[in-house]
């Protein structure tokens, strides 16, 4: 035999067991986005590398060491997209969408970084987005803000914590990155490899170090917060007066960072502490300067990113029997496939939403119940001879009480419809 091919390192299937978590997952924020008035857009998945490199920026850790960069047969530098934003900016302006409006866009789809896969962090992850153009006051952030809130809510995961920053205005950032610098080299001794290599490039991005050991320098080092620009605090007060009319509860962490450049002001994430070090599942903030720097007009936006794999993660530990989708029934037939598939088409179309497995490949009456069972169905469905020429089907009970009844073929669907989805009022 030939030696089976494995998948890609960091890229991971999703197999027909959880399909129907990622649903569930994708449903629940479509309704919500939708309820926002976000409208989706779908985006190509390779785009220019250039794009990225004059969004995200030179000198972060996506762009100069995790994008999935080559060149196309005619030569030209294409990357897989490492996040969504970027793409969106491009394509708003490429069609007109930014200008004189102001869209509310979400997107959906697989990004790819080649970073160190582990626990919640894989080279192709799929994220949710939404972007808000066109609009620089802290009421949108706030209300974006209050859409994840909700989101997170109806999926059921209360126990997540927002935290909120704002990174100011490039000016202040710009003194406060001096005021940093100056900061870290007195304590060079005490920074670590990757840390020494953001001083010189981007040395906020210190502040997001995951390293334990570097904690309490990051503790003592200076607050962005303290060094505000007054439009900027202005902004940030803003968002805080409709987050706390709200009764939403958060955290203002001076040290929130993002990874990209592109942020100025307000930024956000939600964070759970059953994930690990991978414990943000949802992530944004405000991008003013964005849309000038892909080619557009001066636009501000904010969005955020959510990440599906973590979320998923949280979701599996719950309950989920309600989202799964085992058939309703499994028809068994004993050498009546043709009356079998009759039947179950018309059972299709007199109940739509019935999900019902027709057994194929013959087998006897105990084989095919074994996998009517092994289906998780909840009925099987009998015909065998005697059915057929008497124009009935039996009906057995898989789960409950193991009932087992002989019917006209002409009552099972008003009995499907009664006993799977309560009292027939779904046709
Ligand atoms: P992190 O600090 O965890 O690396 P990030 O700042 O790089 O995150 P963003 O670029 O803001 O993340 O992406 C938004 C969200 O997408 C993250 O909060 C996370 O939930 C998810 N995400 C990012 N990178 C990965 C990855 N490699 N694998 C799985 N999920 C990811
Ligand atoms: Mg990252």
């Amino acid at each position: 035999m030939a030696k089976a091919i494995q998948s890609i390192r960091g890229f991971a299937d999703v197999l027909p067991q959880q399909t129907p978590i990622w649903r569930h997952l994708e449903e629940t924020v479509r309704a919500v986005l939708a309820g926002y008035g976000y409208q989706e857009i779908r985006l190509p998945i390779l785009e220019r590398t250039e794009l990225f490199a004059r969004s995200i920026g030179e000198v972060t850790d996506i762009v100069e060491k995790e994008m999935y960069t080559f060149e196309d047969r005619n030569g030209e530098s294409v990357t897989l997209r490492p996040e969504g934003t970027a793409g969106c900016v491009r394509a708003g302006i490429q069609h007109g969408l930014l200008h004189n409006q102001q869209p509310r866009i979400w997107y959906m789809g697989p990004m790819f970084r080649y970073e160190r896969p582990q626990k919640g962090r894989l080279r192709q992850f799929h994220q949710i987005g939404a972007e808000a153009y066109g609009q620089a006051g802290p009421d949108i952030d706030a209300e974006m803000i209050l859409m994840t809130a909700r989101l997170l809510r109806r999926l059921g995961l209360d126990d997540v914590e927002l935290q909120l920053n704002s990174l100011g205005s490039n000016e202040c950032r710009k003194a406060y990155r001096d005021l940093l610098v100056a900061y870290f080299r007195e304590h060079y001794d005490t920074l670590d490899e990757d840390s020494r290599r953001r001083l010189e490039t981007n040395p906020l991005r210190i502040l997001d170090s995951k390293n334990p050991d570097m904690q309490a320098l990051i503790e003592g080092a200076p607050k962005l917060l303290e060094h505000l620009d007054e439009a900027s605090k202005a902004h940030l007060d803003g968002v805080r007066e409709i987050l706390d009319a709200a009764g939403m509860s958060y955290t203002v962490n001076s040290r929130l960072v993002r990874g990209l450049d592109y942020y100025s002001r307000t930024v956000f994430e939600w964070v759970s502490d059953r994930l690990g070090a991978q414990g943000t599942v949802l992530a944004g903030g405000r991008y003013d300067s964005l849309v000038e720097q892909v080619g557009g007009r001066d636009t501000p936006a904010i969005g955020f990113a959510m990440g599906l794999e973590r979320l998923v993660a949280l979701l599996e530990e719950r309950d989920l029997t309600s989202v799964a989708e085992a058939p309703h029934a499994y028809l068994v037939e004993l050498g009546q496939t043709v009356a079998a598939h009759r039947l179950a088409e018309r059972l299709r179309d007199a109940i739509p939403e019935l999900r019902l497995v027709v057994n194929s490949g013959g087998g006897s009456i105990k084989s095919q119940f074994k996998r009517a069972d092994r289906s998780g169905a909840q009925f099987a469905l009998v015909l065998a001879e005697a059915e057929v020429a008497e124009g009935t089907v039996t009906v057995k009970d898989l789960r409950g009480t193991g009932e087992q009844r002989t019917l006209p073929q002409a009552e099972l669907s008003t009995l499907l419809k009664e006993r799977v989805f309560g009292g027939g009022s779904y046709s």
